[in-house]
């Protein structure tokens, strides 16, 4: 529900603006009343619902998030309400994206969850890498990102030249083209215009979005799979690296977080959906694998650890994505396996590496949580 006391506020605010528009451009007289910032907002949110709602079945099937964003979704339910797992403390990257969604209005949750999934979809069904791809607010990740997902294609034995990695962008939603587009991929063609031009609106008349720079906007990375809606992809949010960055992670932010994703795209290639935390542990295995291998970055172990703490800090208390400790123990594990091998330079076979893992992987689970699970089934 609108806070009524704001609703009013901004009623009569936006009624003197136009009032004085009004003298200097020629109104037609058949002009709709004038919006608030209210109805735009619950409008936008019409049209990205309809937009989701109007997705092929299969669109979104299989696209894996790295976290669960405490934004509301719009369109399917990832994971059924659970109680968090006993004892267990979420990663630091999660609460600080609590904190951040905490301090945001009602209307500017509403505006966020719109147009944090609106800027999803154009990531996953729009931008393609045959543009060149701009990662970090500022580009400042650019470099990182392209060198990352080359070594990547070369490290493991999957087909790899047709699995894009696109930046996410909050400040795409600025871009009534790009938004016209994304709006194509599932809303009804005569409302096409009318809802981009109204995304653009609302992320300027909502000062807490900052024109798409509120890190909540992007604040994740996916894999998707093939035969998704825009096919094989890692995406990685300029909100993310923020973040990573603010938490101190910066120096292995897009090493980790895009070997992460690219680990799914091995799971994807090997049908590989394991129905547990070790769908998410697994590429964080596989990622360590690759950050300390030789032929991956090489890094020592003061840095191999940090990619461990950063793999806690997206860990959570429910089954599904992996505890911290869970995520922590599954990307030292890998990390292992790189610097323990005879041959220091032979890459595993990645069908090896996920069967090494899923053997791995029971000893990794603290054992109430094992306990949970298997009752599970
Ligand atoms: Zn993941």
């Amino acid at each position: 529900m609108p806070n009524r006391t704001r609703f009013l506020g901004k009623t009569f605010a936006a009624a003197g603006t136009v009032a004085a528009l009004a003298l200097a451009t020629a109104v037609p007289a058949a002009a709709a009343a004038p919006s608030t910032v209210e109805q735009d907002v619950a409008q936008l949110y019409q049209y990205v619902s309809d937009l989701y709602n109007g997705l092929p079945a299969d669109a979104l099937r299989g696209v894996d998030r790295l976290i669960e964003s405490p934004i509301p979704q719009i369109g399917p339910r990832s994971r059924a309400a659970q109680d968090p797992i006993p004892g267990c403390t979420e990663g630091s990257l999660l609460t600080y994206a609590n904190k951040l969604a905490a301090q945001l209005t009602p209307l500017e949750n509403q505006a966020m969850s719109a147009l944090s999934g609106l800027s999803q979809l154009y990531v996953q069904g729009v931008a393609t890498d045959k543009a060149p791809q701009v990662f970090g607010t500022d580009g400042q990740y650019t470099a990182r990102a392209t060198d990352t997902i080359r070594k990547l294609r070369d490290f493991w034995d999957i087909e790899s030249w047709n699995i894009q990695l696109v930046a996410w962008k909050g400040t795409d939603l600025g871009s009534q083209a790009k938004m016209a587009q994304t709006f194509s991929l599932g809303l009804a063609p005569a409302k096409v215009k009318n809802a981009a031009t109204l995304a653009t609106k609302v992320l300027y008349e909502v000062p807490a979005l900052q024109g798409g720079r509120h890190p909540l906007l992007s604040l994740n990375a996916f894999s998707a799979p093939a035969d998704s809606l825009g096919g094989k992809r890692v995406a990685l949010g300029d909100g993310l690296l923020d973040t990573v960055d603010f938490l101190g992670f910066d120096d292995v932010s897009v090493e980790a977080v895009v070997g992460h994703e690219y680990g799914h795209q091995v799971d994807f290639a090997h049908e590989n959906h394991p129905r547990n935390e070790s769908s998410e542990m697994g590429p964080d295995a596989y990622g360590g694998y690759f950050v300390a291998h030789p032929k991956g970055f090489g890094w020592d172990s003061r840095t191999q650890q940090e990619v461990t703490y950063l793999d806690a800090s997206v860990g959570d208390c429910y089954h599904s994505h992996g505890t911290p400790d869970q995520r922590k123990a599954a990307g030292a594990w890998g990390e292992k396996q790189a610097t323990s091998q005879g041959n220091p330079n032979r890459i595993i076979p990645s069908a090896t590496m996920i069967r090494k893992f899923q053997e791995e992987y029971p000893k990794l689970m603290p054992p109430a949580a094992a306990t949970v699970a298997a009752a599970r089934g």
